[in-house]
């Protein structure tokens, strides 16, 4: 389950060193290189998933209780007041490394706004209608 063109799989799996807070035998945590923040890190599993529609449900059912592993050590190692998760899909929403990532990006007080958007507006019926629409789509 790895693709041999895919850097993360290296870096993941030991062939590429990365700074590495944390290993089991399914994930490893890095520091990201071009951080957003002290501490940006990326949790990658070791075996290839493209992004998070790819994601086996083994991998699923942990990352989120990892992500808060890593987020509370944070808090504590770090003195970050909160945290933010990203998990980009798509190259429309920002991916740019297509083998599946979590960041986690430590917010420190009086740091710079990011992750954040423009409320837009809508109204009820708008909405009612989007909501109909996306549930065609679970079916
Ligand atoms: P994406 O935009 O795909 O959600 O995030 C990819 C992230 O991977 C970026 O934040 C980028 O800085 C980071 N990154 C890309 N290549 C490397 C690398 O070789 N090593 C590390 N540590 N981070 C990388
Ligand atoms: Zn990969």
């Amino acid at each position: 389950m790895r693709d041999e063109n895919c850097i993360f799989c290296k870096i993941a799996n030991g062939e590429i060193p990365a700074a590495t807070l944390y290993e089991d035998d399914e994930f490893r945590v890095i520091l990201d290189l071009g951080p957003a923040s002290k501490g940006h890190a990326l949790i990658l599993p070791k075996n290839h998933f493209a992004d998070l529609l790819d994601l086996d449900d083994g991998v699923s059912s942990k990352v989120l209780a990892l992500a808060a592993k890593i987020g509370a050590a944070m808090k504590k190692s770090l003195g970050c007041a909160g945290f933010n998760l990203v998990q980009n899909n798509g190259e429309v929403a920002g991916q740019t490394v297509f083998h599946f990532h979590m960041h986690v990006i430590p917010r420190y007080e009086g740091g710079p706004d990011m992750v954040s958007w423009e409320p837009g507006t809508s109204s009820g019926e708008e909405l009612a209608k989007l909501a109909e629409c996306i549930k065609k789509g679970l079916q």
